[in-house]
């Protein structure tokens, strides 16, 4: 077919979207453009912690939307020095710095990183050690560092000085581990990968040879962060502090807001003028990250989180138990769940939609649950509902075809 009989969207055609949109959100509610109303389990892909129009977030963006966006980083910015402030006060870090998205804020890290090893005067000391099933974003070097030749074919040479290891394997590590090794960069639990949840004696072996060899740990943690697996950040759960960490997705609540958090030994090299951006933490975003924090860290809030997500996990389980024809597995982390299947993630997704509830899709055949962190029970109550509803309507179909066409990657 022609480029002009193909194309309708002028948009350039690099997702393929589900042919739906939507008007407006209300909290786990969203409304597509004809009226439906969905359960929004995919939260815009961990975006929107809070939910869709949290009047508080509203708020924020009212108030300081009125008074000043945008003076750059060549000035003194309030809102990011309290949003920085806080931050490190609630983190393993002690300073921050703001980008606009996830991939700007590993691509921040792996910078800071390699800068640490030249200035203690070990330049050579570049390489990174990443990991298999990693998603860390879609630049140049954010895509060099996961690795994954799906994303990497076409684009030219691989930037240079990453080195891929199967996730969990601590002896695999060690072999990469060379005189020119930095550092090591992992997400605690891979979200893209699957909702691999990375066993707590891996990563405290990770640190333990960081310590060993004087590498930096990095935690890539932008779809973890930010109250999602009901911790504030998921190194707590595994009591394994990184040196550098990357957040973005829920910190801005649906605004883009990312960050790189990092210890004041790992980010020694980053002085004046080694690093910028124009956008990154300029008032307006600032000020929906600090409303973002002022509802994630009142006190209950992350421990909602933890109790929804044990609730969301449980009622999954008994759907496994129910359809195991249709579900093989359920794991993850507070509200960051993934359900492994035995049909085709897409075929998963479609019928889940058709009962109004969106979920994502990711690699190992697993759909992942991301709903709001303000999600309460009956919302939860509802949401396995129609699950169960989704399982019922693929069982409906001929089982034999299902199994067949399952692959083993579908994003
Ligand atoms: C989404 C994601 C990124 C990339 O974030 P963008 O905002 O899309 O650039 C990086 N790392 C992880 C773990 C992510 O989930």
């Amino acid at each position: 077919m022609s480029w002009s009989e193909k194309v309708t969207s002028a948009l350039l055609p690099v997702y393929a979207r589900v042919n739906l949109a939507f008007e407006r959100g209300d909290g786990a509610w969203l409304t597509s453009t004809s009226g439906e109303r969905f359960l929004d389990f995919g939260g815009g892909i961990a975006v929107a912690s809070l939910g869709h129009s949290h009047s508080h977030l509203v708020a924020a963006l009212d108030e300081q939307g009125a008074k000043l966006w945008h003076t750059s980083n060549l000035f003194e910015i309030p809102q990011a020095e309290r949003l920085a402030q806080r931050l490190v006060a609630a983190s393993f870090a002690d300073t921050v710095f703001f980008t606009n998205s996830g991939a700007e804020a590993v691509e921040g890290a792996i910078k800071t990183a390699r800068k640490y090893q030249s200035s203690g005067g070990h330049p050579e000391k570049f390489r990174i050690i990443t990991f298999d099933g990693a998603f860390h974003g879609r630049t140049l070097a954010t895509i060099a560092a996961a690795g994954n030749p799906k994303y990497l074919e076409g684009f030219g040479p691989r930037v240079e000085g990453f080195d891929t290891v199967p996730f969990g394997d601590i002896e695999a590590v060690k072999a990469a581990l060379g005189p020119q090794t930095g550092a090591i960069l992992i997400e605690p639990i891979q979200g893209e990968g699957g909702i691999r949840v990375a066993p707590p004696h891996f990563l405290r072996s990770l640190r333990d040879l960081c310590d060993e060899h004087g590498l930096l740990l990095l935690f890539d943690e932008v779809q973890t962060g930010v109250g999602r697996t009901g911790k504030l950040f998921a190194y707590e759960l595994f009591s394994v502090p990184p040196d550098i960490m990357a957040v973005a997705k829920g910190i801005g609540g649906g605004f883009p807001l990312g960050a790189f958090l990092s210890t004041r030994e790992a980010g020694r090299g980053m002085t004046a003028g080694t690093h910028g951006t124009t956008y990154g933490g300029n008032p307006l975003a600032a000020s929906i990250g600090n409303a973002v924090l002022d509802v994630v860290l009142a006190p209950g809030f992350i421990e909602h989180v933890g109790l929804m997500g044990a609730r969301l996990k449980q009622g999954l389980a008994g759907l496994q138990e129910r359809h195991g024809g249709i579900i093989s597995g359920i794991r993850g982390e507070g509200l960051m769940q993934g359900i492994a299947l035995r049909v085709p993630v897409n075929d998963f997704a479609a019928a889940a939609r058709a009962e109004g509830i969106l979920v994502i899709p990711a690699a190992e055949n697993v759909a992942r649950l991301l709903p709001p962190l303000i999600i309460g029970e009956a919302e939860i109550s509802e949401a396995l509902a129609r699950f169960e509803a989704a399982c019922l309507r693929l069982e409906s179909r001929d089982p034999e075809t299902m199994a067949a066409k399952v692959s083993g990657t579908a994003v």
